[in-house]
């Protein structure tokens, strides 16, 4: 317990010291409080600290970026939005399908929804939302898909990745044409001013990256296939790929060799702008999938 803590406390501090360095260029204004870790899930700006507090899934929900406000976890939940919502079942887009995306932080939202230090319960202006427009656009695309909204991080965010992993698993199991797994989260920033954008085809685009586990068997595949996907954007859409971070937890990413933890824009962008992103996003994969990736 005693080292659980140190390390908690150590870990906090070096996120504050490397948002300043290296967030700053996206943000202006930055300024962080307590209460501001709410908000935070896997944030580019944090450092590649290899901790291992345990070896199992329960810990790893903890030590993403939920981890930096220590001891505050049950804060967030019974900060979450009491507009409930009975669990939805699976949606299918067409015939066997060939993509899954879950959300292991399901009730992550954007602007304008800042009720519950951005969690709600309700589907709009979520990453649920987001993931519907991705599963659409790959539709469109002629790339079938299942899209999962179940509520991994309620009613606590300890366990969320225990939780996504029986539902992936379950899922992937029952439909065996699956070849590529989505779990589809924002990041968060401790701001007050808008997260950045991107202009891409005359559409506002909120800025995306990949969290890539190096500590799950199936890392180098699922690398390989996402340097695939940012050549793929690079060759459509004149660069605009995904940051790619490396990190020693394991993210359930030994499910899949195309597995994909993929955070689209921050808490401080509108819901148009993630939007915008996942249709890029979703035309990217499409065609990389097509390309026999
Ligand atoms: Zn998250």
């Amino acid at each position: 317990m005693g080292v659980y803590i140190i390390s908690t406390v150590l870990f906090c501090g070096g996120t504050l010291k490397e948002k300043a360095g290296i967030g700053a260029w996206i943000f202006k204004d930055m300024t962080v409080s307590a209460t501001d870790f709410g908000v935070m899930c896997i944030s580019a700006a944090y450092p590649n600290i290899n901790m291992k507090l345990a070896d199992s899934r329960d810990n790893e929900g903890q030590q993403d970026g939920n981890d930096a406000k220590g001891g505050l976890a049950g804060t967030v939940v019974s900060a979450v939005s009491t507009d409930d919502e009975k669990k939805p079942e699976p949606v299918v887009f067409g015939d066997d399908p060939a993509v899954l995306i879950i959300h292991t932080h399901a009730t992550e939202s954007y602007l304008p929804t800042s009720a519950g230090n951005y969690h709600t319960k309700k589907a709009e202006n979520t990453v649920r939302d987001v993931g519907t427009v991705l599963a659409q656009t790959l539709k469109d695309e002629g790339i079938a898909s299942v899209h999962d909204q179940t509520l991994h991080d309620n009613p606590s965010y300890s366990q969320s990745y225990s939780r996504s992993y029986e539902t992936a698993q379950k899922l992937l199991k029952k439909y065996p044409s699956i070849k590529c797994v989505i779990d589809l989260h924002r990041d968060a920033i401790a701001s007050d001013s808008k997260a950045a954008t991107i202009s891409v085809g005359g559409k506002e685009c909120a800025l995306y990256s990949y969290v890539v586990s190096n500590a799950v068997p199936t890392y180098s595949a699922n690398l390989k296939f996402i340097k695939q996907m940012n050549r793929t954007a690079s060759d459509e859409y004149s660069g605009f790929t995904g940051k790619v971070l490396e990190r020693g937890y394991r993210y359930n990413q030994d499910l899949s060799t195309h597995y994909m933890l993929l955070e689209i824009g921050y808490n401080r962008n509108d819901i148009s702008e993630a939007r915008n992103t996942a249709k890029v996003v979703g035309k990217v994969l499409a065609d990389t999938l097509k390309a026999g990736y």
